[in-house]
């Protein structure tokens, strides 16, 4: 058996979805646990390129049962467009399973979202995607959200929505928004039932069963441990845990059957939204970097902050995650660079730091950097360790040495075969 946790090892978009599209070739079941549609996975396969945001990336294997856990917060509209988007690659989503659990994105929440970032001071917008996970999880926090299950019984659901209504017009009239009609929202509901309501489901006892009978399982996470709301970059975070902690309660197994914890991270660093972010560029190598890189948001489309790799940041990562191993991706963007930097501390007030500070520390660090020496050929047609040139290994070994986990998977490009597996 092994059930085994993909975490994004810095700010996301380390590229856990083309790790997770390949490893679900053969899992059994892969369950995202935590987080609403506001990041993308971008998944290049067989099919063809696609661009994920709440469903899993096993979707593309018919034989794996795919599940929406009880962590996550979902818009069932986003999830139709998803479902139509992924169609033409024969994806008809009949193995996609939500949680009763989950906790509804209602467009009221969409709006809040917009609302409460514009009305943050000069400096302190979170950059959400305004897809309403933040105030979706507020609610749920606060006992007052529907969740999943609620629509299947109109009657559930309007008694919730009459305690939930007369909150939620009070903030969306001071924002000066337009209030919210009952009426409207249980029909907006019973068309998410027609449409899913059969595929929102107890997942306990399949997840269990899986289990107990040995499966692959993958749990999928979405953003990385910099965006974590306990241990990232607060008030800069997403609204939910997308740590390995995370995975075990949002997914609904025990920590004690997780086997493996594989930490994705990026051969370099990039952050999309607000926040320290110490090793940030503002050069033109970062210039570089995101152009190579392609660095610019499956989501949202904007541009991505880049910067050198942080072995701060990734080995307090992998301390808070405990990864049995790491993948890195990307490897490939750095073909073209003559030197690298890797930064292994940070100063703050003129002392050197190591261990990751929380969010005012960071916002004072300057990195302090190694320069190691680059390749300057391609990567992208190696397929085992020794096609990759020594400087390559080289740089490979030290981020493993540094993050504090052995090195797995090396990506070397974004198909589903460009991958080194050790
Ligand atoms: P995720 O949210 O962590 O899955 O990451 P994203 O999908 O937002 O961003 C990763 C991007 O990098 C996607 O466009 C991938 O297709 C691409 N990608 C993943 N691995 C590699 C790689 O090794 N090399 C290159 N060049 N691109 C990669």
């Amino acid at each position: 058996m092994s059930i085994t946790a993909i975490v994004g090892a810095q700010w996301g978009d380390e590229g856990k979805g083309r790790i997770v599209d390949y490893l679900a070739q053969q899992a059994e079941v892969v369950i995202r646990f935590q987080g609403g549609d506001n990041a993308g996975h971008t998944v290049i396969n067989d099919k063809g390129k696609f661009a994920l945001h709440i469903i899993p990336s096993g979707i593309f294997n018919p034989k794996t049962v795919c599940v929406v856990g009880a962590g996550t917060v979902v818009n069932f509209d986003t999830m139709e467009t998803e479902l139509s988007s992924i169609a033409s690659a024969g994806v008809d989503g009949s193995n996609l399973f939500i949680d009763r659990r989950a906790h509804l994105i209602l467009p009221l929440h969409c709006m809040l979202d917009g609302a409460e970032e514009a009305s943050k001071k000069s400096g302190w917008a979170v950059g959400t995607t305004k897809r309403g996970v933040g105030p979706c999880y507020s609610d749920k926090a606060s006992r007052i959200g529907i969740r999943a299950s609620d629509i299947l019984d109109p009657k559930r659901l309007r008694t919730r929505l009459e305690m939930l209504l007369p909150q939620k017009n009070r903030q969306l009239a001071y924002y000066g928004l337009p209030e919210v009609d009952i009426e409207e929202l249980m029909e907006h509901c019973a068309r998410w039932n027609n449409r899913f309501g059969k595929q929102i489901i107890d997942t306990h006892p399949i997840i269990k069963r899986a289990v107990q009978e040995n499966k692959e399982i993958l749990l999928e996470g979405q953003l990385g441990v910099m965006r974590d709301l306990d241990w990232g970059i607060y008030p800069y975070t997403t609204s939910s845990n997308p740590t390995a902690g995370g995975a075990p309660s949002g997914a609904g197994i025990s920590p004690r059957y997780i086997n493996e914890i594989i930490g994705v991270v990026k051969a370099y660093s990039t952050s999309v939204g607000g926040g320290p972010f110490p090793t940030e560029l503002f050069d033109a190598a970062g210039e570089k970097l995101r152009d190579i890189g392609g660095e610019y948001g499956a989501t949202t489309g904007r541009p991505r902050r880049c910067g050198w790799f942080d072995a701060v940041a990734a080995s307090f990562s992998c301390w808070i995650n405990g990864f049995t191993s790491i993948a890195i991706t990307k490897l490939d963007v750095l073909d073209t660079f003559e030197t690298i930097k890797i930064c292994t501390g940070y100063m703050i007030d003129g002392e050197l730091i190591t261990d990751l500070p929380d969010t005012a520390g960071q916002e004072k660090a300057e990195p302090v950097y190694e320069e190691v020496p680059g390749w300057m050929c391609s990567t992208t047609e190696a397929r085992t360790w020794n096609d990759l040139p020594k400087n390559a290994q080289s740089f490979v070994n030290r981020i493993a040495e540094l993050t504090g986990a052995p090195m797995k998977f090396v990506s070397v490009g974004p198909e589903r075969d460009q991958i080194i597996i050790l």
